[in-house]
């Protein structure tokens, strides 16, 4: 990022509420606790401000990527020459408000791109709204989980999505219903009008709300379904230790930790790097890793599996 291009951002963020910041080390803005430096970061606090810091970049060039728990990224040590984006203040709230009727007594509620899962589900969970309880325990932000279509024990966020308020890079806010996206798993495409007039992915696109179809329900027996979901997710996972979760997508019909347990890769390391022996399928930073011994772990990794079994396994982990 040039000089001019930082006292630009600098004069449009100078009275809000987060100071920008340049030259930024990602390492503790990602769960794997590694990760190389951002030219730029800040803390956007209202849609006005996003649309306003959007414009900003499109007219100085320069790229950027939101960010939200940093629960599935990692930052090649090489950097990233744009801006990362977090949302905050209102970006993150559950919006009570909106929370309205549709079709079959569902309710419709609008949660911000930037609320944390764990608060939206909590919040559920005390409105007695159920839908979403398979997420429970799954680390990360609205936006976050949207953009990947997280999921769990055979739920995914998209199935219970209503539409996404986005923003693009020329600022502009765009209403996306769900019937123009084409969710998969752990992927998210838009396809129609949005699809075609745009020509691009979702990173490219903001997520600055989503909303939600919930079913009413009993208050007690959502707390108790999350319990058991929270249940079946514990002693299967490394806890206590910086990871992405699941590191490569199954393939179809299989599973990525079975393959990688049976490539005798359980325990493998590369410099403070290493298959979990807990569950094949996380990577985790023992130590101080950078990104570059995770990478290089995950092309071993890779090559290993594909030598034994022909199976190419791909990242789920966004490697920016
Ligand atoms: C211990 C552990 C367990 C996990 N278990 C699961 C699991 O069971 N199931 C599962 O699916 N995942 C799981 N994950 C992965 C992760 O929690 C999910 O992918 C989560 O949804 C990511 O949310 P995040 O806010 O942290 O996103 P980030 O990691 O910050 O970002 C992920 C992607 O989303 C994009 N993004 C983030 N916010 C926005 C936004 N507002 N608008 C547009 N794009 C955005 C980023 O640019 C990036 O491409 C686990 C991770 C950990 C560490």
């Amino acid at each position: 990022m040039n000089k001019q291009q930082r006292e630009s951002l600098a004069k449009l963020t100078k009275n809000w509420p987060s100071t920008m910041q340049f030259d930024v080390s990602m390492t503790s803005y990602s769960s794997l606790r590694a990760g190389g430096r951002a030219a730029g970061l800040i803390d956007i606090h209202t849609l006005p401000e996003l649309q306003d810091f959007l414009v900003c970049l499109h007219e100085q060039q320069l790229v950027f990527r939101v960010i939200g728990r940093g629960s599935n990224i990692l930052v090649t040590d090489k950097g990233f020459p744009g801006v990362m984006i977090q949302l905050k203040g209102e970006l993150e709230q559950v919006c009570p408000v909106e929370a309205e009727k549709v079709e079959g007594g569902e309710l419709l509620v609008k949660a911000g791109g930037g609320c944390s899962l764990g608060k939206f589900l909590s919040w559920c969970t005390k409105q007695g709204l159920s839908g979403l309880e398979f997420m429970t325990g799954i680390p990360g932000s609205v936006g976050g989980a949207v953009r990947m279509n997280a999921g769990a024990l055979g739920g995914e966020i998209g199935d219970r999505l209503h539409s996404l308020e986005c923003v693009d890079a020329c600022g502009s806010v765009i209403q996306v219903p769900r019937a123009e996206l084409r969710l998969s798993y752990r992927k998210v495409e838009f396809i129609g009008r949005i699809g075609r007039d745009r020509e691009r992915d979702i990173d490219a696109l903001v997520v600055a709300s989503a909303r939600f179809r919930l079913i009413p329900g009993v208050q007690e027996e959502i707390r108790s379904c999350c319990t058991g979901f929270l249940a079946r997710r514990k002693g299967k996972q490394p806890t206590g230790v910086a990871s992405a979760g699941s590191f490569f997508k199954n393939p179809t019909g299989d599973a990525a930790g079975r393959l990688i347990e049976a490539a005798g890769l359980k325990g493998h390391c590369c410099g403070e790097a290493m298959v979990s022996p807990v569950h094949a399928n996380f990577i985790v930073n023992t130590g101080k890793s950078t990104a570059t011994d995770i990478l290089t772990l995950m092309q071993q990794v890779q090559e290993t599996v594909f030598q034994k079994f022909a199976v190419r396994l791909e990242p789920e982990v966004e490697i920016i």
